[in-house]
């Protein structure tokens, strides 16, 4: 099978050429996805048989905040462009990220699940970015529907590991504590941000870059699949994972502004069936690899 992968510069992107090297990776510097005559000239001259559509404008809290309408725009473009083309390319097999961001921010009894997708809106703090993932998921499923394609989708919660984009305002809360304890001075006061009571369920890049294939060609059915590890854990608990793990001795505050949703797990059990069964790697392993990796190779995105 040929299969092109949109997003093949970002984080998740570049991980998964590791363990797929004979895949295709695009970036926004070969075709600039939001453009519809680029995307079908690109998939008309690659004529993949199968498409994994990570592309997204992806960023934190501020940045969602201060431009949503971006996100909402060159989102819901991507993924109108890539599926339509895909379509329209004769390419019956595409599998695209969403993201647990686009479950609803309220739901009565966690974790959530698949059936909860449309159950109530998505966080205020990604509203725009989720619900252009919502359109993702509704555009799959029509043509799905329609015109008897293997288009689906799978919803990974937080993602953490190598490579990151670290020491960004917009990072991700890992990346952002790794670079923060690793450019610490000893004994240093480190201040991070919100209250640190929020759980979060982070999922290493690495473990979803061996589940992308296994989801290529077993997923089959209209469902947002969530890949998630069951192990929850509070933002103080990371933070405290991370320096027990580490040599360094830095103590660690918290400044009480911008928190986040309290909580938004979801349950894995339908893809641990999908897939029969997948050891995720626990937080304590994966940050340690984490911060082991920065030491070596810093920041890519600065290079
Ligand atoms: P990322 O590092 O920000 O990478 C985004 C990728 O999308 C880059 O390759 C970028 O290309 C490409 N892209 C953006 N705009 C484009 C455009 N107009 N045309 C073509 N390509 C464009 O994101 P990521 O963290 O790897 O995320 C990958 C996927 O996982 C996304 O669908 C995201 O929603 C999903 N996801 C991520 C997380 C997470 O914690 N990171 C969690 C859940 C779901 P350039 O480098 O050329 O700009």
């Amino acid at each position: 099978m040929s299969v092109l992968v949109t997003g093949g510069s970002g984080f998740l992107g570049r991980r998964l050429k590791l363990q797929q090297p004979d895949w295709t990776y695009i970036s926004s510097r070969d075709c600039d996805l939001t453009q519809s005559p680029q995307v079908e000239q690109l998939f008309g001259d690659i004529k993949p048989s199968a498409i994994v559509h990570l592309a997204a404008r992806v960023g934190g809290i501020k940045e969602n905040i201060e431009n949503q309408a971006a996100f909402y725009y060159e989102n819901t473009m991507m993924n109108t462009n890539v599926l339509q083309s895909a379509y329209k390319s004769g390419i019956k097999r595409v599998l695209s990220s969403l993201s647990t961001c686009a479950y609803p921010d309220n739901i009565e009894d966690y974790p959530f699940k698949e059936n909860d997708f449309f159950a109530g809106s998505p966080a205020e703090t990604n509203f725009a970015y989720g619900i252009s993932k919502r359109g993702l998921q509704v555009q799959s499923c029509a043509y799905r529907e329609q015109y008897g394609v293997n288009y689906s989708t799978f919803s990974p919660s937080n993602l953490y590991g190598p490579a990151d984009h670290f020491g960004k305002e917009n990072s991700h809360f890992v990346a952002a504590l790794v670079h923060k304890v690793a450019t610490a001075d000893g004994g240093d006061d480190i201040v991070l941000w919100g209250s640190g009571l929020p759980l979060r369920q982070q999922l290493y890049v690495d473990d979803l870059c061996e589940i992308i294939p296994l989801l290529l060609s077993e997923h089959n059915t209209n469902t947002p699949l969530i890949v998630a590890p069951s192990q929850n854990l509070s933002i103080l608990q990371m933070a405290r994972t991370l320096t027990e793990q580490i040599e360094k001795k830095v103590t660690i505050s918290f400044n009480g502004k911008m928190d986040g949703q309290y909580r938004k797990d979801g349950d894995n059990t339908e893809f641990l069936k999908l897939v029969g069964g997948y050891t995720f790697t626990p937080f304590k392993e994966g940050v340690k690899k984490t911060y082991d990796w920065y030491l070596q190779n810093g920041d890519l995105n600065d290079t």
